[in-house]
């Protein structure tokens, strides 16, 4: 997934890339939650072009996870559709302070600054695969939920709630105050 910096102009210049198996093969070494997509339901457009000596890089990645909720711990498959765009700036003589950005720009061309939007580039020969994988990795949800309204598995039988009630009775302190003074008993005997 190489982008060639002598071939950008001042207008956008579109790209399409296919999640090829090398890049396969390191993304879901890091990102678990590849284990169970299909790469080829992964494409990665990319839009570029110079605004002046900076690289302006934008576009879309498209795919499909299959996630397990983290409520009723079924199985979804979740559609992925995330944007990006980056302004990359000449790093020139500079190196970056983290060793792994050093290392970034050294192997790929390009490293990232503190937030994904901001960059620099060295060399005509942009390696884009470390960069995509990041976009990847911050699409995928941290606390998977197959839907917003998903009623998670009963804490008592374990039965899944969207399919039904399971007759099992709510486990609830008679009162707020039950529960507040269950909280504070530990601390008030070691006051004693
Ligand atoms: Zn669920
Ligand atoms: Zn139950």
């Amino acid at each position: 997934m190489k982008l060639l910096v002598d071939r950008l102009g001042d207008s956008p210049r579109s790209e399409s890339f296919e999640a090829d198996a090398a890049w396969w093969e390191t993304a879901s070494a890091r990102l678990p939650e590849l284990g169970s997509a299909d790469r080829r339901d992964f494409r990665f457009c990319v839009d570029a072009h110079r605004m002046g000596q900076d690289l302006y890089l934008g576009g879309v990645v498209e795919g499909q996870l299959e996630l397990e909720c983290g409520r009723c711990l079924n199985r979804y498959r979740l559609p992925l559709h995330e944007s990006f765009r980056v302004v990359l700036e000449p790093a020139g003589d500079r190196s970056p302070a983290e060793p792994e950005a050093a290392a970034a720009l050294a192997r790929d061309g390009l490293c990232l600054g503190d937030d994904i939007e901001t960059g620099w580039f060295r060399g005509r020969e942009l390696e884009l695969g470390p960069f995509l994988e990041e976009v990847v990795a911050l699409a995928i949800p941290a606390h998977p939920v197959c839907r917003e309204d998903c009623l998670g598995l009963c804490p008592q039988c374990g039965a899944d709630r969207n399919l039904g009630e399971c007759g099992c009775r709510e486990a609830r302190p008679e009162s707020p105050f039950a529960a507040l003074r269950a909280l504070r008993r530990p601390s008030d005997q070691g006051e004693s």
